[in-house]
């Protein structure tokens, strides 16, 4: 373990996983609202629970997409976690559209698999999918089956700089040139993470405020760095 602005966790597959310092506000803000709302010592060591499971499943996420990259001949940087998201950095870009999108659905695929593994368990063992919210977090299977769910559909949607939109640019980009794939890819991104940022102004459900305008900033810079670099 290596101290640092990024906190070397370790290695998997030979990749180094990083954990960005900035994560650390998010356990700190879980037990801070937890403390706050009176939960007991226990429930506020369920949440922390609940955010690693969520940090484990993401990691899973991303090593799906570092292990096709490889396997396509990329060489793989390293994984890095943040309090918002996980990212595989590739060395270079996918050589081809057809690549891009191997590489674009690999990681909710993993998550895809897991949460299938997760749901034939409970289903073979006879429980019920959906109980009553308290039983979260504290069921780690059925709380694993439903972020695992939850990584898999979201991460599909279609919105730039997610898969989902990943795989709508490399689809255009068998049409179109790769910047003009990627400002189109990106436009229709923003225009829906902008619908989702009011709505959570409006029904006052910050987080995907907050998730939604991440995204749209993202898109914008990957807007111009494909302008600096055209034919990427
Ligand atoms: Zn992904």
């Amino acid at each position: 373990m290596k101290l640092g602005p990024n906190l070397t966790l370790g290695k998997a597959f030979g990749i180094d996983i990083l954990l960005h310092w900035s994560f650390f506000l998010l356990p700190l803000l879980v037990i801070l609202l937890s403390v706050t709302q009176g939960d007991s010592l226990g429930v506020t060591g369920l949440w922390v629970v609940l955010l690693l499971v969520i940090l484990a499943s993401v990691l899973w996420h991303e090593m799906g997409h570092a292990l096709v990259a490889r396997r396509l001949g990329i060489p793989i940087l390293d994984i890095m976690l943040t309090p918002i998201c996980g990212l595989a950095r590739l060395a270079r870009a996918p050589d081809s559209p057809r690549d891009e999108v191997l590489v674009a659905l690999a990681g909710p695929l993993a998550n895809g698999v897991l949460a299938a593994l997760c749901g034939l368990l409970i289903w073979a063992t006879g429980r019920e999918f959906a109980t009553e919210p308290d039983a979260f977090p504290g069921d780690l299977l059925l709380t694993l089956f439903w972020i695992q769910t939850a990584l898999f559909a979201l991460n599909l949607l279609p919105i730039f700089p997610m898969d989902g939109g990943r795989v709508l640019r490399a689809i255009l980009a068998m049409r179109l040139n790769g910047s003009r794939a990627t400002e189109l890819a990106a436009r229709l991104g923003q225009t829906v993470s902008l619908v989702a940022a009011i709505l959570g102004l409006v029904y006052r459900f910050y987080p995907l405020t907050i998730i939604a305008v991440f995204l749209m900033l993202t898109a914008e810079q990957e807007i111009r760095q494909h302008r600096l670099y055209p034919d990427k």
